[in-house]
This record gives C-alpha cells, sequence and structure tokens, in this order.
C-alpha cells in the first residue's frame, strides 16, 4: 500500500469509528432521558406495549436498558396485602394552584405535567411533582381488589429517588375535580398546553393514610428506585368519566409482580 492510500484507508476507518460513537452516544442519551418518568416513552424501538410482541412479558428482552423489568426483584405493580402495621410518618402534600399545564397523551397513558412548586415532604425529605398519569384498570391491586382506574403522582428528590403515590379511582359519582381537564384530554398521541385554572390537590381524597413498599417503574426500563405509597382511601368518577378515558386508551397496566420477600408497611 502507498502512503498516500493508506492515509485514505485511515481518514476512512476514523470516520466510520466517529459515526458509530455518535450514534451510540445519541442511544445512550435517549435511554437516559427515558428513565426519569414513570411513562416516558421517545423513540423506543422496537417499542413497548401493553399488548403482543411489545406486551409486558417481553418488555426485559425488547432492549439491554430494559433488563430490570424481566430480571429485578422489586418491581411492580404488586398485590398489596398483610401489611406490617408501624408508625409511617404522615405524607405531606404541598401543591400548587396551577394556571396552565401540559396534558400529553404519550400513547400508553395520559400524562399532566406540572410545572415547579408543588412538593410532597416524605421523612423530611422534599419530593418535586413532576407528573401525574393514569392506567386503566388499576395496577396495583389491594387484597386482590382491582380498580377500574388508578392515577400515579410522580415526585423526585434532588438525588433522583422517586417516590410515587398511588391513588384507587372507583366508579360512582361524578368528580368534578375532573372537570377542566377532562373535556380536553388529548384524543391522539400529542401534546397539548392548555392555560386552565387546576387544583391538583383537589383529586385527593381526605384520609391520606397508605401503604408503603419498596418498588419500581411499572413501564419500561422498569428502575427499581421507586419508593411506592398508595393511599387507601379511593376516590369515585362517573362512568361516563371512565368511558371518556378509556375511549382514549384501555388495558394499560403492566400485570401484579412477585412481592419477594418486601415488606408492605402501614
Ligand atoms: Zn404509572
Amino acid at each position: 500500500m502507498t502512503k498516500k492510500k493508506s492515509f485514505v484507508s485511515f481518514l476512512a476507518i476514523f470516520a466510520l469509528a466517529l459515526l458509530i460513537g455518535f450514534t451510540t452516544y445519541q442511544s445512550s442519551e435517549a435511554a437516559s432521558k427515558k428513565s426519569a418518568g414513570d411513562s416516558a416513552p421517545k423513540k423506543a424501538s422496537p417499542q413497548w406495549s401493553y399488548s403482543g410482541k411489545g406486551g409486558p412479558s417481553h418488555w426485559g428482552s425488547l432492549k439491554a436498558e430494559y433488563t430490570a423489568c424481566s430480571k429485578g426483584t422489586r418491581q411492580s405493580p404488586i398485590n398489596i396485602s398483610k401489611a406490617l402495621g408501624t408508625e409511617l410518618g404522615p405524607l405531606k402534600f404541598k401543591y400548587r394552584k396551577s394556571l396552565s399545564l401540559t396534558i400529553l397523551n404519550n400513547g400508553h397513558a395520559i400524562q399532566i405535567n406540572q410545572r415547579k412548586g408543588s412538593v410532597l415532604h416524605l421523612d423530611g425529605t422534599e419530593y418535586d411533582l413532576l407528573q401525574i398519569h393514569f392506567h386503566s384498570p388499576s395496577e396495583h391491586t389491594i387484597d386482590n381488589k382491582s380498580y377500574p382506574m388508578e392515577a400515579h403522582f410522580v415526585h423526585r428528590d434532588k438525588d433522583g429517588n422517586l417516590a410515587v403515590v398511588g391513588l384507587m379511582i372507583g366508579v360512582g359519582s361524578h368528580n368534578t375535580a375532573l372537570d377542566t381537564i377532562w373535556p380536553v384530554l388529548p384524543k391522539t398521541k400529542s401534546k397539548a398546553k392548555l392555560n386552565i385554572k387546576y387544583e391538583i390537590a383537589k383529586l385527593l381524597p381526605a384520609g391520606k393514610s397508605y401503604y408503603r413498599y419498596a418498588g419500581s417503574l411499572t413501564t419500561p426500563p422498569c428502575t427499581e428506585s421507586v419508593t411506592w405509597l398508595v393511599l387507601k382511601d379511593t376516590i369515585e368518577i362517573s362512568k361516563d368519566q371512565l368511558k371518556s378515558y378509556r375511549n382514549i386508551l384501555n388495558k394499560t397496566n403492566r400485570p401484579i409482580q412477585k412481592r419477594n420477600n418486601r415488606l408492605i408497611l402501614d
């Protein structure tokens, strides 16, 4: 090989290495961004879903980053039963009123992103409320009872630890706390920024006693760094309100996972 030829081949190999490096960097960045929320699908390929080839039993093998979905030992949701009675500290919600919010239909759930300023105090730590989203039917079951819906209030502390409050939703009377957002739920995968007055705290039940256990995100990448706080008191929505949500998204619950030797405190 002449000097000129070998220089050209060196350049070609160098360019190829750069390209590979850049592509790998991009996909790992996309993956690390994804891990922040309980439901944060970006460009997942192959895409995870709640049924078929991308369904829950396949999540662990769809991507290397999703391994915890099949290999994890502290996965969520679980059936909540035989809780160990302890003196759990109170959940202190300090949620602010909102004048504008972003509602996102990400294809898996409808998510209401929160602006900074709403916090949850737990064990002397402050967790910022990031977003709330819904599953239908519920993901957790309580003494094997499933509910028509479950809301997840996703919080994160300054070190990245997540605390998710689970709220069971039954069918009964019309829930006025949803009156401003329910009529504007995005019907297809999209994001809408709305200037509407909304008080997220009104969705919470009066009683704030709860079950606590160590678990995971219930969607890929199923990361096991979540403190679950499942409220004992439930709220109600009307049959029509449930139908409105289910007409957009239904059967969006991961099946119950093995409890293994985890304690549930209450
Ligand atoms: Zn969730």
